[in-house]
């Protein structure tokens, strides 16, 4: 099997190869190769430790030398070469204690997590596989190399990642690496949560996100995100829901765009719903103001998966606002003030989470929740067009008005504007200077 690797890789391995070294491509992009994807980045293995890398490319950054880790930069373009190593031992089931470097491919192919990943290739020696890659690739199967409770047991990280990759993929587990998945899915708890968070954002904008529900099936929420535990765990009785919670949320994740704010504002957009549950005496389950506590929610688990702050306060907007309008019957008025709230930015979002949220429920009321949406869209657009003012810089009028009028600057200017935005917000005819002025002159929002 042949793969056609780009130029600077082939460059990188000929130039070593010249010094007397081997070198390969490996992992993700020999996989990717042979399944016809594009692979996110070429890595190289060299039996080169990370010195002679060194003397071999003019320009390089020591990465993680320790590891045996060295980036050269070819042109606008960087490869991470590694150097064949060996894991020491793995004490606290997420790291080696130590790594030792070996001039044997083949032992730097046995750490390697999964069959799939443990291939190696070079034009000179075509693929390399010693651990059944390519047929575990034909068969559509994740295998752990070697024990599969050993390879859990040094880093339980990789029960996150074969998950991960079957949903990337959509591939399945082998059974025996399953089950020992489900064995050692409680020293995840030793896990970093960036670790845990590349693998579930990765999970998530994957084209398998319904894989969570392995997730929780195997154990692995429970310790990385029991909130979806506790959805799968939440019945909906109400004529407008088929699923329970959890895999409510699945519906809707998959029928979001796969971004990763979207994933993850599906995610967590009725987390709320486990502790706002109430039963009224037919039996009918409510959820009142669920979509507060969700946000809530949203931060803390993103907060504890060190999310970053933009992906945050995005996921939780959406969030807040997704039930908006749910009873329908919606004023352009009330439009208007919710776009002026949430930021007319994220309009887009709302619509695209409402949509999956509809598709996620029962068709008892998805008609009606389809027109109460296409009529905020109606209202959204007319707004648009008309150009009404929703924030407090669409004013016709500006602080600097206000202080030729002798207020002075400081807090109850901002008070008087947004007082004066409300009004606007309420008759968009207002919005005209003179207007304006007149009510500031009037002294009713002078304070
Ligand atoms: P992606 O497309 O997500 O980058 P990848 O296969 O390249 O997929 P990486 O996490 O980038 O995955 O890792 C590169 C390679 O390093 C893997 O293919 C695998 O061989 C090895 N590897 C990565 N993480 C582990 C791990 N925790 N345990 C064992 N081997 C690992
Ligand atoms: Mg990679």
């Amino acid at each position: 099997m042949q793969i056609n690797l780009p130029k600077n890789v082939r460059i990188i391995i000929e130039q070593l190869n010249s010094k007397g070294f081997e070198a390969y491509a490996v992992g993700g992009c020999v996989r990717d190769s042979l399944l016809g994807r594009t692979p996110n980045d070429w890595d190289i293995t060299t039996s080169a430790t990370p010195l002679e890398i060194k003397s071999v490319f003019r320009r390089t950054v020591d990465t993680g030398i320790k590891h045996g880790t060295v980036t050269v930069l070819l042109g606008k373009d960087s490869y991470e070469i590694t150097t064949f190593r060996i894991d020491g031992e793995y004490s606290d089931h997420r790291r080696p204690d130590g790594v030792t470097f070996t001039r044997e491919l083949s032992e730097d192919l046995m750490r390697r997590d999964f069959t799939i990943n443990a291939m190696a290739y070079s034009d000179e020696t075509g693929v390399v596989d010693l651990y059944g890659g390519t047929e575990d690739l034909e068969n559509k199967v994740i295998r752990c190399v070697g024990n599969p409770d050993e390879r859990f047991d040094e880093d339980a990280l990789r029960i996150m990642r074969a998950v991960r990759f079957a949903a990337q993929l959509g591939f399945s587990i082998d059974d025996a690496t399953r089950d020992a998945a489900e064995r050692h899915a409680l020293d995840l708890r030793n896990v970093s949560a960036e670790r845990i968070e590349t693998e579930l954002t990765k999970l998530l904008v994957s084209a398998h996100p319904e894989k969570l529900l392995d997730m929780y099936e195997m154990g692995i929420t429970a310790i990385v995100l029991p909130e979806f535990d506790k959805m799968v765990d939440t019945p909906q009785n109400t004529p407008y829901h088929k699923f329970d919670v959890g895999r409510h949320t699945i519906e809707v994740i998959k029928n979001v765009p796969a971004t990763k704010v979207m994933r993850y504002a599906a995610l967590l957009h009725d987390t709320g719903k486990p502790e706002t549950r109430t039963s009224d005496e037919s039996g009918r389950d409510h959820f009142k103001g669920h979509s507060f506590v969700s946000e809530k929610i949203a931060e803390k688990v993103l907060r504890r998966l060190r999310m970053d702050n933009d992906t945050i306060r995005d996921v939780k907007n959406i969030v807040l606002w997704h039930d908006y309008g749910i009873k329908g019957n919606i004023s352009i008025k009330s439009v208007r003030k919710m776009l002026s709230q949430m930021g007319a930015d994220y309009f887009d979002f709302f619509v695209q989470i409402r949509r999956a949220d509809i598709k996620g429920q029962s068709d008892y009321n998805s008609k009606v929740s389809v027109e109460t949406l296409e009529q905020i869209i109606r209202a959204y657009d007319k707004i648009i067009e008309d150009n009404n003012a929703l924030t407090i810089g669409d004013l016709a009028i500006t602080g600097k008005d206000l202080i030729e009028m002798g207020m002075k600057p400081g807090p109850e200017m901002g008070k008087t504007l947004r007082k004066l935005l409300e009004l606007v917000l309420e008759d968009p005819a207002l919005n005209d200077r003179d207007k304006l002025m007149e009510y500031v002159k009037a002294g009713a929002y002078i304070p």
